[in-house]
């Protein structure tokens, strides 16, 4: 049970301690003043924790070992049966883990359902992958000889999440490194500790009822950037799954590469959707409004750059700015609402920040203005904008982590890919085509040069079959999804000589 005196009297603190309660979880030992937690929704204070200092995680890192040394001897098909369990409890849980998820991170009830389905699914994408761990068997130049590729367990994951994917980038790669054998520490971002709480504190008790699973086999580090770099400088650790900012992929690399760690980075981007002349302009429609303003454009593969044919393009711009102004913004706990809050006052900031600039570079802004609501005094909910530039200007290239839509237009399909490809940034792109040669050149080397290619949907919300991840300054790494299992495991090269004689390689004479 939570103190009454660790939390404040908001309703939503209520909700809180309530689904906690209601999952059997509690986080009192959690409770401190170092770090206040807030609903975007309102405002209000959900709790105030105790961060872990580097010395914390020392101590967690020491205790990971521990468990990485028993756990990498479970076979790997009952390392899935953990996972398994796991995902039924999450299952179970759904509806109570989509609310905490929805008061602490503000996205819409809907989207945070989907988030918590996005972990069950890839609970039972792990399942499945623990019995898939294969290597190959390669031939060999040299007679009776057997050259064969194996995949071990790795070691400790180190796991940095950002705070607009509270739950599910956290399981997509923790579940993966558990049947591939390796043990976990999260440390999520400060503004979802609780998420993190609930979803790892779930993990943990199928664990102490699993008698195969070790000990703090997955553990959960509070607190801030400073947590963060000791995991990166630790020596302990060797996988480091970061995501979140470029500033701070920056940051996590250099120390990460600097102790010859393995780094996985999954950072910004600044993702274009093209509509070309024979688009099905419905769906162009609907496919640039949701994936514009979900997660009320706080989603790493939210759409920030719509570039539209000449032809088409005072029109479209008419119909998207009609379709904004009818966006329903308000709580996110409201199942008739489109947009909820941005995430806190810093986001807000931001987001006016690139607007000023915007216009300074030529542009038009149609809304984009803070809303008033009632009972949410200190929640910042906004009017998504939309921002007709003239050309790619400087902010255009930036991400700013908020629903800021700029429009472009093109002439010729060579124009569009360029602007497409002339951002720092390569996670996510689509087009809307119905022209075959164009949705094909697209996908081709010769068209987007990001790591998700879409045709005919929007940019964001992805499967979790395929891999996920993007190229340049988006870091380069796919934490799962794919064949991305191998970031979890090492690879090993044995040759088995069962002749009689000890021929060389390349023809290589040796006499003795
Ligand atoms: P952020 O970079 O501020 O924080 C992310 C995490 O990194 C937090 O846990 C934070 O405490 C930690 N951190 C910050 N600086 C650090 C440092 N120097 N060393 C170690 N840890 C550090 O990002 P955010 O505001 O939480 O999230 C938004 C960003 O995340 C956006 O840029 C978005 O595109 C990106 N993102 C990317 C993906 C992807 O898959 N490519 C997914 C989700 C979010």
């Amino acid at each position: 049970k939570i103190p009454s005196t660790a939390l404040s009297a908001s309703p939503l603190a209520t909700q809180v301690a309530a689904t906690f309660d209601q999952l059997g979880l509690s986080f009192d030992d959690r409770l401190g003043s170092d770090l206040t937690v807030f609903s975007p929704i309102d405002g209000s204070q959900l709790a105030a924790l105790r961060m872990d200092t580097p010395g914390d995680v020392d101590a967690m890192v020491a205790n990971a070992r521990t468990a990485f040394a028993a756990w990498k001897l479970v076979p790997a098909p009952h390392r899935g049966e953990l996972v398994r369990r796991y995902g039924a409890q999450v299952r179970e849980h759904k509806e109570a883990l989509s609310l905490l998820l929805s008061i602490e991170n503000g996205k819409i009830l809907t989207e945070a359902r989907g988030e918590v389905q996005e972990v069950i699914d890839i609970c039972e994408y792990a399942v499945g992958l623990s019995r898939q761990l294969f290597g190959l068997t390669i031939a060999s130049e040299r007679p009776e000889h057997r050259l064969t590729e194996y995949w071990h367990p790795m070691g400790v994951l180190g796991l940095i999440s950002a705070f607009n994917f509270p739950a599910a980038v956290w399981a997509w790669g923790t579940t993966v490194a558990l049947v591939c054998g390796d043990s976990a520490i999260w440390k999520p971002s400060e503004k979802t500790p609780l998420t993190a709480l609930a979803f790892a504190g779930l993990l943990a008790k199928a664990a102490d009822d699993y008698d195969l699973a070790p000990n703090h086999l997955v553990q959960v580090a509070i607190g801030d950037a400073r947590c963060g770099t000791a995991i990166a400088d630790h020596p302990d650790v060797a996988i480091v799954s970061a995501t979140g900012s470029v500033r701070m992929g920056q940051d996590v690399a250099v120390r990460v590469a600097g102790r010859f760690g393995r780094s996985v980075l999954e950072l910004g981007g600044n993702n274009a959707a093209i509509i070309a002349p024979s688009a099905d302009l419905d769906l162009a429609l609907r496919g640039a409004v949701f994936a514009a303003t979900g997660t009320c454009g706080q989603r790493c593969t939210s759409l920030r750059r719509l570039i539209v044919h000449h032809s088409i393009r005072d029109a479209f711009v008419q119909r998207l700015t009609a379709t904004f102004a009818t966006l329903r913004i308000g709580s996110p706990l409201d199942d008739a609402t489109h947009v909820g809050p941005l995430i806190d006052q810093i986001a807000f900031d931001g987001m006016q920040r690139a607007l000023e600039q915007a216009r300074r570079e030529g542009g038009t802004v149609h809304g984009g203005e803070r809303l008033d609501l009632t009972g949410a005094a200190d929640g910042y909910y906004v009017r998504p904008a939309i921002v007709e530039m003239p050309q790619q200007s400087a902010i255009v290239c930036e991400e700013t982590f908020a629903p800021i839509l700029y429009v472009m237009g093109y002439g010729t399909l060579d124009e569009a890919i360029a602007l497409q490809n002339g951002v720092s940034q390569g996670l996510s792109s689509s087009i809307f085509t119905n022209d075959v040669r164009e949705a094909e050149r697209f996908q081709s080397a010769q068209g987007s040069d990001c790591g998700i290619v879409n045709v005919n949907i929007g940019t964001s919300g992805a499967e979790i079959g395929g891999a996920f991840g993007g190229e340049k300054v988006t870091g380069g790494g796919r934490v799962s999804g794919s064949d991305s299992w191998k970031n979890y495991m090492r690879r090993a090269t044995a040759t088995v000589n069962y002749s009689a004689s000890l021929p060389l390689a390349q023809g290589v004479k040796f006499d003795l």
